[in-house]
């Protein structure tokens, strides 16, 4: 296997991961959306609601908002020994809302959830849940739990996760009369003329959708479109819940403690 990173910015990445089966690279793709544990809001008790939204919108609202910050310490509720229903130090962060409009009308933002851990909190504060107009209140109690996209997307970690295989773009230059169709019909700007040259400029950008080869005006067409299926090119992007390299780290030590038990289990009906 060869991991090679191809770019990085706050919240994605993009590498390529090399000699693999097409199967294994939708395994780890699979569990990276599925697998990985985050922490999302999953009771809430309203105590007073008396803005348009109904108490179960407002629920769903608050599960969807992305919680950041440090979950290592919390186990999830099933491996926890308390066994209540809305679990207890070790599994779950309480938070606590309450806002009032008095004369405005108010939006109420995820940045007022007052966490009872100042380490998971939403990671932006930016997010509207409700309106209130004048004299509408509301005043609740939510509790967030780790849990996992296969239960619920709002625990999926990643907002995009896919791959496509490495493509391979070549042009024979003793054929190519740099006519500049390609450049003008790529939509990924895969190609350039550059002097009285054709260049392949960006190859990774290709989708393989071969309209450089369509519109090219010489058949046989000097440009060959191929890709490499043991190759795959990944990007990942976060929610901001994690950062986006523990994601895959995490995800590859799942596959890792599966295929671990799988060849156990496998061994044992052998015996
Ligand atoms: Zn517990």
């Amino acid at each position: 296997m060869e991991v090679k990173f191809i770019e990085r910015d706050e919240n994605s990445i993009r590498f390529t991961l090399g000699k693999v089966s097409p199967a294994f690279a939708n395994a780890l793709r699979r569990t990276m959306i599925g697998e990985v544990e985050t922490m999302a809001i999953e009771n809430v008790i309203i105590l007073e609601n008396n803005s348009v939204m109904y108490d179960e919108i407002l629920a769903h609202r608050l599960g969807l908002i992305p919680l950041s910050g440090d979950t290592e310490g919390y186990v999830s509720p099933d491996e926890c020994d308390c066994k209540s229903e809305l679990g207890c130090s070790k599994c779950r962060v309480s938070f606590t809302l309450e806002a009032e409009a008095t004369d405005d009308t108010i939006t109420v933002y995820s940045g007022d959830l007052k966490s009872e851990d100042s380490d998971v909190k939403p990671i932006v504060d930016k997010i509207p849940i409700v309106k209130l107009a004048p004299g509408q209140k509301l005043k609740l109690e939510a509790y967030a739990r780790l849990g996992r996209g296969i239960e619920h997307a709002k625990w999926q970690p990643v907002s995009a996760c896919a791959y496509k295989y490495l493509p391979l773009v070549s042009v024979n230059v003793k054929k190519c009369d740099v006519c500049g169709e390609c450049v003008k019909f790529c939509p990924r700007n895969v190609f350039a003329v550059e002097g009285s040259r054709l260049i392949i400029r960006n190859e990774m950008n290709c989708t393989l959708c071969t309209d450089c080869i369509r519109h090219c005006p010489m058949k046989p067409s000097p440009i060959t479109i191929d890709w490499d299926d043991t190759t795959f090119l990944f990007y990942v992007e976060s929610t901001g819940s994690m950062p986006v390299e523990e994601i895959v780290r995490e995800a590859a030590t799942i596959l890792g403690k599966k295929s671990t038990l799988l060849s156990k289990q496998i061994k044992a009906l052998e015996k």
